[in-house]
């Protein structure tokens, strides 16, 4: 079920790709079940987290932004993709009403229904009239030679290059949506903060893979690449949307949802809306 906000004149639309469930503690390599005690609430009986692949949809004027394009039709292990298409349509998006894909970084479970495969096993782009943009630092790293933990997705990337467009930080995807970068995740990891009158939304991707990273500053998420530098990148963030009114949610955030950044009891925390 998509969710829709509203940040001034701009609208977003929250969908779903399908999930993954990570035990808590691999993911967080930093933390133990007792450190984990105050979070319960993020995990399930079995310590384990489930990390939605939210992708957004975002009207600004006569544009159409998608954030993000999820896993893809794959089921592997706890992962489980594919619903993106769907959801998209019970929201009354169509693939050929997106001009632009913004993808937040080339991990295999943000660009996987960039391009899909049809009946004949030929792959297609899946949003037929848009410029796909990423950052050019994120162009380079999965051009060049990968740490082999790294799985890219070649059959994506070569659909879709003839299309591709750099979009690094600052630059415009269209009236009110920018783009954030906050590098760490990956090299060239780049979220999007949307603005409209007072309103203002951070989308940040994996920058931060999980709302308890806001209070828990120490614990880095395992598949960060450079986990000081995204941690740096973690904390301008939060600092910036504290206390500010302005939205905050990230690809893997539970409950696909906004929050709003806060402090309590000395700690800074994610309170969803
Ligand atoms: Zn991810």
């Amino acid at each position: 079920m998509a969710n829709v906000f509203r940040v001034g004149e701009i609208e977003i639309t929250v969908v779903s790709d399908g999930e993954a469930k990570l035990k808590g503690t691999e993911y967080f390599p930093a933390s133990t079940p007792e450190t984990w005690a105050p979070h319960k609430a993020l995990l399930d009986d079995e310590g384990y987290l489930t990390f939605p692949f939210t992708c957004f949809v975002i009207r600004s004027g006569e544009r159409t932004v998608l954030i993000d394009t999820g896993l893809g039709p794959l089921k592997s292990g706890t992962y489980r993709g594919g619903d993106l298409m769907g959801e998209l349509a019970s929201a009354g998006v169509r693939p050929d009403d997106i001009d632009t894909v913004f993808i937040t970084h080339l991990h295999a479970d943000h660009c996987g229904s960039a391009a899909l495969r049809d009946d004949d096993k030929q792959i297609q782009i899946t949003f037929p009239n848009a410029t796909y943009r990423w950052t050019s630092a994120e162009q380079a790293y999965w051009s060049g030679e990968l740490p082999p933990q790294q799985i890219a997705r070649r059959d994506i990337f070569a659909a879709v290059a003839p299309r591709w467009n750099a979009a690094d930080g600052g630059a415009s995807l269209a009236p009110g949506v920018d783009v954030y970068s906050i590098p760490g995740h990956t090299p060239g990891h780049a979220g999007v903060v949307v603005s409209s009158g007072t309103g203002r939304a951070f989308i940040l991707g994996d920058g931060v893979s999980c709302p308890v990273q806001l209070t828990e500053t120490d614990w880095s998420g395992a598949g960060d690449v450079d986990p000081a530098l995204a941690r740096a990148g973690q904390e301008a963030a939060a600092r910036e949307a504290e206390g500010s009114g302005a939205l905050f949610a990230a690809a893997h955030f539970p409950g696909l949802t906004f929050g709003r950044v806060l402090r309590g009891n000395g700690k800074r925390y994610w309170s969803p809306v």
